[in-house]
């Protein structure tokens, strides 16, 4: 049996007809930057986030560096994030001229620790930056009150979390801005690069508009310098295709994870990152912890199944960040992470029986016995 990690072939293959009629009418169209799609994606997508607004760009990390921007990031101020994520939520900070401090993250969901920040918090702090990695929202409540009593605002990178919900809120409605990716391999994916910026404040909103568009509201009228930031109206009108799915896929994500979690509970070995107390994930990736997980990868890979790293190296330990002199033991729980973490496959079209043939040749590497439920597996032992 082959189990890919993620199938976007399977996904467009239900599509297709749609992507190409929407391919279509964009091109007979021919407005091929924003216009109507795109402003139709934009409230759909707010709605769906129960956001008060959304803008639409040309990438999550664009989302991020046009957040930071619109909450005014200057050089000097410092904002606080984690080291367990992928380099677009620093890189913007930085590049704005900010400097980055990082908190460690929470052993059972490897997510912002909250009891972290107010250490890190200095007379130059601005915000905060949560991640939603895994699409699990992290411990807002608390973030948010540590904010609330420095005067310091949040931005959600929701890039991975489009739908997820924490304590009845939808992620991109908490904090004073969130940004959005629509990688491909994102819950919800453009064919291409796409990304949006939702929050409840419209002036931060035009600004971010403003950004995206050479720094313009009148055309060929420039405030400010901005960017060439915006999203193309054939990316938006197959986002809107996808996004009337993307309900029923997170609820498809969610439960595969159940199965996982069913299937795997007789291996004392695998550790099942946790959700947040409080919080629904969409399960953009469903992440494990083992030791030996070199091994373990390499053996589901020879029985045919393609697993990921989220990340394989913190943030802190990149070379793009060696000039931060943070030395190996800054945040230990990230590290000690990295060196066992494992994404195994997940994605809306994942069959029971994959799900099941995934979980039992994990069993069978730390010398369980498939369960019950799972297929017989015949193959030989990886000799290593
Ligand atoms: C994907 C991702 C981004 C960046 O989004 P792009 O659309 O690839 O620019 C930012 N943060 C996180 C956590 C991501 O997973």
């Amino acid at each position: 049996m082959q189990v890919p990690f993620l199938d976007l072939k399977a996904q467009h293959a239900a599509l297709e007809g749609e992507l190409t009629e929407a391919f279509r009418a964009v091109v007979r169209g021919a407005a091929f930057v924003g216009g109507p799609e795109v402003e139709a994606f934009e409230r759909e997508f707010a709605a769906f986030c129960h956001a008060d607004g959304a803008v639409g760009v040309s990438s999550g990390t664009d989302a991020l560096r046009f957040a930071y921007l619109a909450m005014g990031i200057k050089p000097g101020d410092e904002v606080i994030t984690v080291p367990n994520s992928f380099i677009a939520t620093t890189e913007a900070l930085t590049q704005a001229g900010a400097s980055v401090r990082f908190v460690d993250v929470l052993p059972d969901t490897l997510l912002m620790d909250p009891r972290q920040l107010a250490a890190a918090i200095t007379p130059r702090t601005v915000g905060i930056v949560p991640v939603h990695l895994y699409g699990t929202p992290a411990d807002m409540d608390p973030i948010q009150g540590i904010a609330r009593a420095h005067g310091l605002w949040v931005i959600e990178d929701a890039a991975q979390a489009q739908g997820a919900v924490y304590k009845g809120r939808r992620a991109g409605t908490m904090g004073a801005m969130a940004a959005f990716s629509f990688y491909p391999g994102k819950n919800l994916g453009a064919c291409g690069e796409a990304g949006a910026v939702t929050s409840a404040d419209a002036g931060r909103l035009a600004f971010v508009r403003k950004l995206r568009e050479h720094g313009q509201a009148q055309k060929y009228y420039h405030d400010i310098e901005g960017y060439n930031g915006r999203l193309d109206a054939l990316q938006a009108a197959f986002l809107r295709i996808k996004l009337r799915r993307l309900e029923q896929w997170n609820q498809a994500r969610r439960s595969i994870a159940v199965q996982y979690r069913e299937s795997l509970s007789a291996a004392s070995d695998v550790r099942i990152v946790a959700e947040t107390p409080g919080s629904s994930s969409v399960y953009h990736l469903f992440v494990v912890r083992v030791p030996e997980r070199d091994r373990v990868r390499e053996f589901l890979q020879s029985r045919g199944i393609a697993t990921g790293l989220h990340y394989p190296l913190p943030l802190h330990q990149q070379v793009a960040y060696q000039h931060l002199h943070l030395a190996a033991g800054a945040f230990p729980v990230t590290e000690g992470a990295a060196a066992e973490i494992l994404s195994l496959p997940m994605y809306p079209e994942l069959r029971a029986d994959q799900v099941d043939y995934v979980s039992a040749t994990l069993i069978e590497f730390f010398g369980g016995l498939p369960s019950r439920s799972a297929p017989r597996v015949t193959k030989q032992l990886n000799p290593a």
